[in-house]
């Protein structure tokens, strides 16, 4: 007999979330920085010379959803944009443009937490 599993709303989003995939290296992805706590690739839809997109390994919708727990992989992800803008950042000053759509009504699309890293001028 099989074991009744309880899945919340949260679990259930996980198993088809797209970057949870990326982040287990489930989905191909050319991974171009991570830490213990993130992740960082190229966003496949440009929206600049270099876009990049930065993931928690850890499902969480977005920044309206950190708790004082998350403050860890806070930091790990903007370590991430540290090293993304000594390697990708505009070529004059190392600048970039770091953009977080925050729910539906912002433009998020994908539930789970990225920061999009842009720059290439
Ligand atoms: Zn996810």
């Amino acid at each position: 007999m099989a074991i009744q599993v309880d899945k919340t709303h949260e679990d259930i989003a996980m198993i088809d979330c797209v970057f949870c995939k990326i982040a287990a290296g489930e989905i191909p992805t050319t991974i171009v920085a991570q830490n213990e706590f993130a992740v960082a690739f190229h966003d496949r839809s440009p929206q600049a010379p270099i876009h990049l997109l930065i993931i928690p390994r850890e499902h969480i919708i977005n920044i309206n959803d950190l708790t004082d727990l998350h403050n860890s992989i806070v930091v790990g992800m903007m370590q991430l944009v540290r090293q993304l803008a000594a390697t990708y950042g505009n070529q004059v000053d190392k600048g970039f443009n770091l953009q977080i759509n925050t729910g539906a009504s912002a433009g998020q699309v994908v539930f789970h937490m990225h920061w999009h890293f842009l720059a290439g001028r």
